[in-house]
């Protein structure tokens, strides 16, 4: 009885919320939730408050979301689900069934290492678009994120795959640091992508903002230019993302 309680109370430990976004959910106005915690730690971590110590984040509750999501109802197409990874949370599926019901159009943005969870939403008609990082070589990805997930490369290849045979409308990206992301690195990520059948890729130019590893601000990284080299280069409709969120390069 208790149990039921806690799960009623805590479907998903929601920690933000984005009021309006017209580029996170691509063609959609959309609003970001943010779950909290995550299993990877990417050094450019934008969100590190919500990967490190999410608990101290002040916990948005249901009552709260689902209000402020019957208020946007008709102004707002869809609900983007980020974090963190919300992947991890039990709650995903039941979360997403009450933003369903409002007749919101749901994107899952994740990290992809947790292909059944997004598998079970996605039968169950709750994913209409995936937003999924690709962070680095499938031989690096242990490294960059620090995850201690055995397969953790095949896992996001199991992911990615699932969208692409379900024809699940997926924005896949990666945010590109010189000193993680050398040409080489580039061209062996485009290799492994075009073996899964993905064809658009964005490179998301690094923000030195508060991140995970605050190292990383103080190296040199690409500049707009050369990234938009190394995309062109790369060619399969592989693009760039400007610091202002939209394409400076779109093959
Ligand atoms: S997967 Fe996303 S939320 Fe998690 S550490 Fe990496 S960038 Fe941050």
């Amino acid at each position: 009885m208790f149990l039921c309680c806690l799960q009623r109370i805590y479907l998903m430990d929601i920690r933000g919320l984005t009021k309006f976004s017209l580029i996170d959910f691509p063609g959609k106005l959309a609003c970001i939730l943010y779950a909290g915690g995550c299993n990877f730690r990417c050094p450019y971590c934008h969100n590190p408050h919500l990967v490190l110590d999410h608990k101290t984040q002040p916990q948005l509750s249901e009552q709260f979301i689902f209000n402020f999501l019957e208020t946007r109802k008709g102004k707002l197409e869809g609900v983007v689900l980020s974090g963190g990874e919300p992947s991890s949370h039990p709650g995903l599926v039941s979360f997403s069934e009450k933003i369903k019901a409002l007749g919101y159009l749901i994107k899952i943005d994740t990290n992809g290492s947790n292909p059944d969870a997004i598998a079970d939403a996605h039968v169950k008609g709750l994913v209409d678009a995936l937003g999924i990082d690709y962070k680095t070589t499938a031989s690096s990805y242990s490294d960059l994120t620090k995850c201690k997930i055995d397969n953790i490369a095949g896992l996001v290849h199991k992911t990615i795959s699932y969208a692409i045979k379900n024809s699940i409308t997926i924005d896949t990206r990666t945010t590109v640091h010189k000193k993680l992301h050398t040409p080489e690195v580039l061209l062996q990520m485009r290799e492994e992508l075009n073996s899964l059948s993905v064809s658009a890729w964005t490179l998301q130019q690094f923000h030195p903002a508060d991140i995970i590893d605050d190292t990383l601000t103080s190296e040199p990284t690409y500049s707009d230019a050369e990234l938009i080299e190394i995309a062109r280069n790369l060619g399969n409709h592989t693009r760039v993302r400007g610091l202002k969120g939209s394409f400076i390069f779109n093959s």
